[in-house]
C-alpha cells in the first residue's frame, strides 16, 4: 500500500515534469508574420507554432521562438500575412476540376454567333455523331441579351446533338439533334419546376431548356468519356489549394460522390474537408436514403461531414426562372417557378430534422424566399431544434419585411459575393429599382444580427476568393465599375468578408470549435497570402495569391518560384 503511493506519486512527479517539455516543442513554427487569427480574443498576431495537426500557440515571435526544439522546422515568413484556411461556403465541387479541355469553356463569348463558331470548329474535329458539350455562357455578357436559339447551333453542328450550358446552370441551350435524342417535341410538356420555351410563331421547342427541364437532355449525354470520380475530386482539391482553400461546402452533390471522399480520405488521399450536402427534389426514397445514412461529423479527423440536404426551391435570376412575387420588370407575363412545392419543401425539412440533419434551401427570387422562410419557420414549429444552422442558400431578391426573419428563425444567409458584381449590368432591368432594397441586401442581414456565409457557386474561372473577398467589399467589377459601388450601402468589411470564408463556414458545418479560425487547440489550416488583404487598395485584392496552403499541420500547396 505504501509503496504502491510512493510509486504513485514518483510517477506523478516525472510525468508532471517530462509533460509540458514534450507538450509544448512544435513541430513547425511559423515567424515574422502578419497574422490575422479571425479569433477576437487575439486578432493579430506574428508567430504560430504547430504541433501534429494543432495550433499549439499563436502570439510574438519570442514567447513562440520558446516552443522550438531540435527538430522543430521554423519558417520566416518575412512579413507575409496569414489568415485560416479559406472554405467556399457553396460550391458544386466534383465539377470545378473535371472535364477540362474536352468541354468548351464559353464564359467569354459575347455573342450567339461567337458560341456558333466555337461549336462549329469542335464539330469539325468530333467524330459523326458525337456529342458537343460546353458550359459557362450567359447573355448578360452578350453584346444583345436575348435567348439564342437551336438554330444557329443546327447550322453550325448539323450531324452532332450539342448541349451547351449556361446561365449559371439555370438554363441549357440545345440543337435539334439533342432535343431529338431526348424525344422532345412540341407534343412534350413542360416538367414540373422547369420550361421548354417554343417559338412563337409554330410552337416548336427552340432549343433554351429552363431549370428542371434541362435534365431531359442532360440525361441522354453519355458519360463514357468522363473521368471516375475519384480523378475528378483530386484535381478539384489541388486546384482549390493552389488558391488558398482548405474546404469547401459541396452544395448539391450526390451520395456518390460522399463515398468517393469517404474512400480518398480512407486512403490518405484526401489533404482537404468537405462538407457535403447531397442534392433532393422530394421527400422521397432518395431523401429516405441519405438520411438513414445518418449524419457524417468529424470524419477521418474532420475531413468529411454530412448533415444537410440541398433543395432548389426556386431557379435563378439570369434566367428569370426565380420565382417573383410580381412579374419580372422585364418580362410582364411572367413570374419564375417554384420548383418543389411548399408541402414537399415542408416534409423535407420535417424529417430531416427528426434525423438530425438540416437543410440548404436554394432561394433567389422574394417569392422563393419567402416560401422557404415560411416552410423553415412551420417545421421548427412543429420540430424545435434550437441549433439547427439551416440556411438560404443566395437570398437575392427578399421583401425587405422577410428580411429580419432570417434573424429571427436563426436561419443562415448563403451568399456568393460574385453573383452580384455578375448580376449588377442586369439584375435592375430585371426586378427594377423599387425591389433592389431588400436585394443582395447583406448589410441589412448583418446588422438584424443574421449569420452569413461566403461562397463562390461558380466554376474554375471565378472561384478566387480574392475575387469574391473584393466583390463583397467593393460591389464593383474588376474594372471598378460602377464608382463608389452598386448599392454601396451594402457592402462588408474586408474582416467580414474573411470571416465569412472562415469561420463563418465553419460554424455552418458545425465544426467552429475545430476549424475557422488561428486558435490553439483548432486544426492548423491557414493560408499564406501575397498580400495583407484587410490594408492593400482593393484593386490589389484581385491580385492576391496564395503562396502556402497548410491543412491538418501539412503544408499541402506551395506556390512555385518563378
Ligand atoms: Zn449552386
Amino acid at each position: 500500500m505504501k509503496f504502491t503511493r510512493i510509486a504513485g506519486f514518483v510517477l506523478l512527479v516525472l510525468f508532471a515534469a517530462a509533460a509540458p517539455v514534450r507538450a509544448q516543442t512544435a513541430d513547425i513554427i511559423l515567424v515574422n508574420g502578419n497574422v490575422i487569427t479571425v479569433d477576437e480574443r487575439k486578432p493579430r498576431a506574428e508567430a504560430v507554432a504547430i504541433q501534429g495537426e494543432r495550433i499549439l500557440a499563436v502570439g510574438a515571435n519570442a514567447e513562440i521562438r520558446r516552443l522550438a526544439g531540435e527538430r522543430t522546422r521554423v519558417m520566416d515568413l518575412a512579413g507575409k500575412t496569414v489568415v485560416p484556411g479559406l472554405v467556399d461556403g457553396h460550391l458544386h465541387f466534383v465539377g470545378l476540376g473535371s472535364d477540362r479541355g474536352t468541354a468548351l469553356d464559353l464564359g467569354d463569348a459575347r455573342s450567339e454567333a461567337e458560341v456558333a463558331a466555337m461549336v462549329r470548329r469542335a464539330a469539325s474535329r468530333a467524330q459523326p455523331g458525337e456529342w458537343i458539350t460546353g458550359g459557362d455562357w450567359h447573355t448578360g455578357n452578350w453584346e444583345r441579351e436575348v435567348w439564342p436559339t437551336r438554330a444557329s447551333l443546327d447550322a453550325a453542328a448539323p450531324n452532332h446533338p450539342v448541349l451547351l450550358s449556361g446561365m449559371h446552370g439555370h438554363a441549357s441551350w440545345a440543337n435539334s439533334k439533342a432535343l431529338e435524342a431526348a424525344g422532345i417535341t412540341r407534343a412534350t410538356p413542360d416538367p414540373p419546376g422547369g420550361k421548354i420555351l417554343r417559338d412563337e410563331k409554330t410552337g416548336e421547342p427552340n432549343g433554351i431548356l429552363i431549370e428542371n427541364a434541362q435534365a431531359l437532355v442532360r440525361s441522354r449525354v453519355p458519360d463514357s468519356a468522363r473521368q471516375p470520380l475519384e480523378e475528378r475530386i483530386k484535381r478539384s482539391v489541388q486546384l482549390a489549394l493552389s488558391y488558398g482553400f482548405t474546404g469547401a461546402h459541396d452544395i448539391g452533390t450526390s451520395l456518390a460522390a460522399v463515398d468517393a471522399y469517404k474512400k480518398l480520405i480512407d486512403a490518405g488521399e484526401f489533404p482537404f474537408r468537405i462538407n457535403a450536402v447531397p442534392r433532393v427534389w422530394n421527400a422521397g426514397a432518395q431523401l429516405d436514403e441519405i438520411l438513414k445514412r445518418g449524419v457524417i461529423a468529424g470524419y477521418g479527423g474532420n475531413r468529411l461531414t454530412m448533415r444537410g440536404v440541398k433543395l432548389s426551391i426556386d431557379g435563378a435570376l439570369g434566367a428569370r426562372g426565380a420565382a417573383l412575387m410580381r412579374p419580372y420588370s422585364d418580362e410582364p407575363h411572367n413570374i419564375g417557378v417554384i420548383r418543389v412545392p411548399y408541402d414537399q419543401i415542408y416534409f423535407i425539412l420535417e424529417k430531416s430534422l427528426r434525423a438530425g440533419f438540416n437543410a440548404a434551401l436554394h432561394a433567389i427570387g422574394d417569392r422563393g424566399n419567402q416560401m422557404s422562410l415560411d416552410a423553415v419557420e412551420e417545421a421548427l414549429r412543429a420540430n424545435p431544434v434550437a441549433d439547427h444552422r439551416i440556411r438560404v442558400e443566395h437570398a437575392q431578391i427578399v421583401r425587405p419585411d422577410d428580411l429580419p426573419r432570417f434573424a429571427q428563425s436563426d436561419i443562415i444567409a448563403s451568399f456568393q459575393w460574385i453573383h452580384c458584381t455578375l448580376d449588377m449590368p442586369w439584375a435592375e432591368k430585371r426586378v427594377g429599382a423599387e425591389r433592389l432594397r431588400g436585394g443582395y441586401a447583406w448589410r441589412t442581414l448583418l446588422n438584424h444580427g443574421t449569420r452569413i456565409l461566403g461562397g463562390s457557386d461558380e466554376g474554375a474561372r471565378t472561384f478566387s476568393p480574392f475575387l469574391g473577398i473584393y466583390a463583397a467589399v467593393t460591389r464593383q467589377d474588376s474594372s471598378g465599375a460602377p464608382a463608389g459601388g452598386w448599392y454601396p450601402e451594402q457592402k462588408l468589411t474586408r474582416l467580414e468578408a474573411l470571416r465569412s470564408y472562415t469561420l463563418d463556414a465553419a460554424y455552418a458545418s458545425f465544426e467552429e470549435a475545430v476549424l475557422g479560425s488561428i486558435t490553439p487547440g483548432k486544426y492548423a489550416d491557414l493560408v499564406v497570402l501575397s498580400k495583407d488583404i484587410l490594408t492593400v487598395p482593393a484593386a490589389e485584392i484581385l491580385e492576391t495569391q496564395a503562396l502556402m496552403t497548410m491543412v491538418g499541420g501539412k503544408i499541402v500547396y506551395e506556390r512555385p518560384a518563378r
